[in-house]
């Protein structure tokens, strides 16, 4: 599809939105990260605490005791999944309570608030109603969006450049041995095409596991395929670059080819229908597990929030601005799992990611939207507490840790909880990339089962949070006004 029909349609769209919301305000809230980063446990927390309204003293049309109520409505997009909210919390709150499943395509869900404005016009007009369309979608389809401006040979020289990146050059082996074996000229033959595109796979796989937490790592819909899974339509991969133009049939062309079909299919269509209708945008960044995992990881976290802030940067030489003014006034970049730490290291982590995003804006040159980090956790799984340890009282955090999860620590109060020190959070930000940096091999965070729920005075259920209140303010408190 030629990009003046994507125009065209985001303009109507646009102008659809724009009425609509005269009759009813609404904003839509795109809530996005890479796999595991935490959209599914925000989400369904988001909507629980402001339905609940017991829990957010920092949000400030509740603390003015301005909001009435809020309440799930009727998806007005009948052709969306809908974001999966009660099976989710049922699965934090319940008997047996664990982890909701990870978001692994798009989907969605309406929350109507109804509060008192406050300005005079309010006192006239009485209570007024506000949709919020939160848009739940993977992290690794945003990092698609880049796609849309470059070449097949412009992607496969880039891919086989980050391969050859320290952290990456092992992991990439068996991939590029099937690459070598390709004749480019020779015609396609699909087993192959197949096999080069798995081994492909399989390291981008490879790539995000724990250990090394790797994350620009497109095409998304290889790791993230959502209902594209098992579909044709991701057979391919990079090659090295060549001169001349390649036979029509031959191995070179058709992997050409299938990569401009998947921008046309798979990225332009989820670029118009879904990411340029946004108007707020909350981008979850799993900042400890590249901490975790070493200063490569966090090099290729800044890269991926560089890629990211290049899809919202506004200006004439970008493709996807040039396509439709974009709506976006906001991105809230927040660091997730935050209750892995004691209290005293969270505004050291809202520190470091903002030291990332502002080296990734500067690399992205960009320009537009207003941004802001947080370090918050959706779900607060752990309690604080102080423990002895050679003669140092040190700050402490206490939860029951996953099974599986391997423990170097005592049991602690005779429970099935522990006592972890999570260790210390570098003081300069930009040691994160220092490989011989004191916070090097010292971190340990583990994963923790949801807490136990706690009930408020008159019996609903409060789900222990940190710093949900500030995001919520920011991402939605000014259109409360
Ligand atoms: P998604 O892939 O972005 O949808 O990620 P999820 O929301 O499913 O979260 C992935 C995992 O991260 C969960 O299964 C939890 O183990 C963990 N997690 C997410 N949010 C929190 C949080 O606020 N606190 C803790 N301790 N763990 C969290």
């Amino acid at each position: 599809m030629s990009n003046w029909v994507d125009e065209t349609r985001i303009a109507l769209d646009n102008v659809v939105d724009n009425v609509q919301n005269i009759f009813t305000p609404h904003l839509r809230l795109g809530v996005t990260g890479l796999s595991r980063a935490g959209k599914t446990v925000f989400i369904t927390s988001l909507i629980h605490q402001l339905i609940e309204g017991n829990n957010l003293p920092l949000f400030k049309p509740l603390a003015e005791g301005r909001i009435i109520g809020a309440k799930l409505s009727p998806l007005p997009n009948h052709t969306m999944p809908r974001f999966g909210f009660e099976e989710y919390l049922k699965a934090l709150t319940g008997k047996d309570r664990h982890w909701p499943t990870s978001t692994r395509q798009i989907s969605e869900l309406r929350l109507t608030i109804k509060y008192q404005s406050a300005s005079w016009v309010g006192g006239i007009t009485g209570p007024q109603e506000l949709h919020i369309d939160i848009v739940d979608y993977p992290g690794e389809w945003l990092l698609d969006l880049p796609l849309l401006n470059k070449s097949y040979a412009e992607w496969s020289t880039d891919a086989f450049e980050r391969a050859s990146e320290p952290a990456r050059s092992d992991l990439a082996k068996n991939w590029k041995l099937f690459s070598n074996a390709i004749k480019p000229d020779s015609d396609i033959v699909e087993a192959d095409a197949q096999a080069l595109s798995e081994a492909f796979k399989t390291y981008l796989a490879e790539c995000r596991e724990d250990v090394h937490a790797l994350s620009a790592l497109p095409p998304g819909r290889f790791l993230m395929p959502g209902d594209l899974e098992g579909s044709p339509a991701l057979t391919f991969a990079p090659l090295p670059p060549q001169s001349g133009t390649k036979p029509n049939n031959s191995f070179y062309a058709t992997m050409e080819k299938r990569y401009e079909a998947y921008k046309d299919l798979v990225v332009r269509p989820f670029f118009r229908d879904h990411f340029a209708r946004l108007d707020r945008q909350i981008v979850l960044v799993d900042t400890l597990s590249a901490l975790n995992a070493g200063p490569a990881a966090v090099q290729d976290l800044q890269g991926a929030i560089s890629e990211i802030l290049s899809c919202f940067r506004t200006g004439s030489n970008n493709i996807l601005t040039s396509l439709f003014s974009s709506n976006i006034d906001r991105i809230l970049f927040a660091s997730t799992k935050a209750d892995h730490l004691h209290h005293t290291s969270h505004n050291q982590l809202e520190l470091i990611l903002n030291h990332l995003v502002a080296n990734a804006a500067r690399d992205a040159q960009y320009k537009g939207a207003a941004t802001s980090s947080i370090a918050l956790s959706s779900v607060r799984a752990t309690r604080e507490g102080e423990v002895e340890h050679e003669g140092e009282m040190l700050p402490t955090i206490i939860g029951t840790p996953q099974k599986g999860e391997k423990l170097d620590t005592k049991t602690y109060n005779g429970k099935t909880e522990i006592a972890l020190f999570p260790g210390e959070l570098p003081q300069k930000p930009e040691s994160v990339f220092d490989p011989e940096a004191d916070h090097i091999g010292q971190l340990k965070f583990l994963r923790f089962c949801p807490p136990a729920p706690e009930t408020t005075d008159s019996g609903n259920i409060k789900l222990p949070h940190i710093r949900m209140d500030r995001a919520i303010e920011f991402l939605i408190g000014d259109k409360l006004q």
